[in-house]
């Protein structure tokens, strides 16, 4: 095989190493410019009582389309825009944006908004939800704010005090991804969160072993005894459906029960999803 002297090896990796940098700048450049310019989206994903299944929400969900490279997930800008301190004005313009459209929503359905670690720790988040909430109109119930435990291990005391500031403007919190982080249990003992999302790999694998089955069934216990709702968080099959709904868990949001969707689908969906609960004998509830 060719031999590769240290030199040339350390050109090679400094060349790619350059690239991807050159890489990321020109993609945080095209993100600053995307929120400056509109290019940016909101997509709501339904979530639902699993027992009545009725709907009592919908998670917004940022979406971003570049013009060459196409969509491109948030897994891969929000870390991006934490990194270079575009993320307060990304998350300011995502809750203004899912407040503005949850205001013009007659069902009156709640809203579930992420909200990043350095988001929480960073901005003055509770005077923006404020200001937000003053600014659309839309009641301080219909809003829930996600978070997940990375947002609150750095600085307990603080997190703790904006929580709460944000809890007394009438905001609800829910702690997303639960179980894929940090130290849980100690974060439910401080933290008062109003949901608990259960991260889907434990739903994934709710069929497939024991552990996951008896982690679900720990984290329901806990909700119940907390009495804090537990929402399952990517249900794909029926069959995961009807064990969580045996099990008692009280909210379920995945692709089964309707895909994030742009907000001119979401009165459409509404009404389908009224349709299939209807097979429970449900009473139809209001479309969005
Ligand atoms: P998340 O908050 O836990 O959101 C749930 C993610 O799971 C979403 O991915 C959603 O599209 C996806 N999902 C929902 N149901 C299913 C399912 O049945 N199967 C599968 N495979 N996936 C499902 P998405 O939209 O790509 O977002 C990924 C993460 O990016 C979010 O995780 C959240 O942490 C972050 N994110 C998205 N939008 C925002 C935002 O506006 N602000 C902030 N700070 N973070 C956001
Ligand atoms: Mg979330
Ligand atoms: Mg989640
Ligand atoms: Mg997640």
């Amino acid at each position: 095989h060719a031999k590769v002297g240290y030199r040339e090896t350390i050109c090679f990796y400094d060349a790619e190493i350059g690239a991807a940098v050159r890489k990321r700048r020109q993609l945080a450049e095209a993100l600053r410019y995307a929120l400056e310019h509109d290019e940016l989206e909101v997509h709501y994903q339904v979530q639902m009582s699993l027992a009545a299944g009725e709907i009592h929400g919908y998670e917004a969900l940022l979406r971003w389309t570049h013009p060459q490279f196409g969509p491109i997930p948030p897994s891969d800008f929000i870390p991006l825009a934490e990194e270079n301190g575009l993320i307060s004005s990304l998350g300011a313009w995502v809750l203004r944006r899912a407040c503005m459209d949850a205001a013009e929503w007659e069902s009156g359905y709640r809203v579930a908004v992420n909200v990043s670690a350095v988001q929480f720790m960073d901005s003055n988040l509770p005077r923006l939800v404020h200001e937000v909430l003053v600014e659309t109109g839309l009641a301080p119930h219909r809003l829930e704010l996600e978070l997940t435990e990375t947002a609150l291990v750095k600085d307990k005391s603080r997190s703790l005090h904006v929580m709460r500031q944000i809890k007394a403007l009438g905001v609800a919190m829910a702690l997303d991804d639960f179980g894929s982080g940090y130290s849980s249990l100690e974060t439910l003992r401080t933290f008062p969160f109003d949901k608990i999302k259960l991260d889907k790999a434990f739903v994934d694998g709710i069929q497939e072993d024991r552990q996951s089955m008896a982690i679900v069934r720990a984290v329901l216990a806990l909700g119940k005894s907390l009495e804090i709702p537990v929402l399952a968080e990517g249900i794909e099959t029926g069959d995961q459906m009807s064990i969580l709904r045996a099990e008692g868990c009280d909210e379920g949001q995945g692709y089964l029960l309707g895909r994030p969707m742009p907000i001119g689908d979401l009165a459409r969906h509404g009404r389908s999803t009224r349709a299939d609960a209807l097979q429970d004998g449900e009473k139809p509830g209001d479309a969005v």
